[in-house]
Parts: C-alpha cells; structure tokens; sequence
C-alpha cells in the first residue's frame, strides 16, 4: 500500500492510495481478524454496503481500501470522543491506473486526521507482515490525543504530496509540538 497524497477539502480529508494486487480482504484473512483484534471496536462500526452487511461480516470479503478506511475512522474517534466521523472508499479505474483508491473522511482536527493515517497504513502493514506485536496501540493512541490537545492549527491543513519524506518527519515534529505546549502549560499554569 503506497499513499500517494492526503489533502484537505473543506472538512475533509482525501486519501489517494495506490494497492497491488490482491486488493480484497478475502485473500488476506488475517487482515480483518488482526485489526478486530487490535481494535474489537472496530466490529461495531455501521458500514453501509450492498448487502448491508455488519461491518464485521463486510470485512471478510471487501477491499483492502475500505478496512484503511474504517481504521482512520476508529482511530479518530477514540481520540475525539463523542464525534460522528464518516467516511467513503471509491475507485475510478477506467480513468486511473487499477488498484488507485480514493478515501474521503471527516477530519475535525487536522493533525489528529494526519496522524490517524500515519498509525492507519503502519498498522495494516505490521498485521499485514504479520508482526502486530509492533504496534504498541496504547502508546500510539497516547499520541493521538496528546495531538488533538494541541490547537487546531498547530499542524496546519497543507497537502502531503511526497508521502515518504513526509513520514520521515512526522513522528518528529509531533514530539517537538507536544513537548512544547507541554512547557508553556507549566508556564502558564499557577
Ligand atoms: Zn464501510
């Protein structure tokens, strides 16, 4: 799974993502079973599909995509709790190369949707290489809300087009923000 741009339109943030082949979760079971696991929410979520089937049931046989699309969901709303995030997976392969996919989601609070996607993709790769013990969820959702206490445009809305140096920075410049508003509560505190 290769991101190829996120931007931010409105409210919303735009995934474009490009897979190889297989793209449905039906050839790779322990996908879905890996991330209920990690996230037992996750089984909960309301999924409107054309069997209208539980999210659940869904995720055994649906792209690859879709199951990205739902985890950016879950991690968002855990950490901006109360918020109703929805979301949308489509593709246009007569027009774009097969195996490109657009994903559409509300996005309240910029940094939480950039980061949300940053622990999305790491966390289907490591259950996908069937290494889910990398992922310290606990300590990645930490860092989640620690960002959604930043001001909203303490990570600005801007689009990631080189997906890769991007990343390199990310983790970074997320620990520098924190740390600093951190020191200005201490400041300011009395
Ligand atoms: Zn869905």
């Amino acid at each position: 799974m290769e991101i190829l741009r996120i931007a931010f339109e409105g409210d919303k943030v735009q995934i474009t993502l490009r897979m190889s082949e297989p793209f449905n979760t039906r050839d790779k079971p322990h996908l879905a079973r890996g991330l209920f696991r990690m996230l037992p929410r996750l089984k909960k979520h309301r999924c409107y599909n054309e069997g209208n089937l539980s999210f659940q049931r869904e995720a055994a046989s649906t792209e690859i995509a879709h199951l990205l699309e739902h985890l950016v969901l879950e991690l968002q709303a855990v950490t901006l709790c109360g918020r109703g995030i929805r979301g949308v997976t489509y593709w246009n392969w007569r027009e774009e190369p097969t195996g490109q996919f657009h994903i559409d989601i509300d996005a309240p609070h910029p940094g939480v949707a950039l980061g949300a996607v940053w622990l999305a993709q790491r966390i289907i790769r490591a259950i996908d290489e069937r290494h889910p013990e990398t992922i310290d969820i606990e300590t990645e959702l930490r860092t989640l809300r620690a960002i959604a206490k930043l001001p909203v445009d303490a990570i600005p809305a801007l689009p990631v087009e080189d997906f890769p140096r991007w990343e390199a920075t990310w983790a970074q410049q997320v620990a520098e923000l924190v740390a600093r508003s951190k020191e200005q509560a201490l400041v300011t505190s009395h």
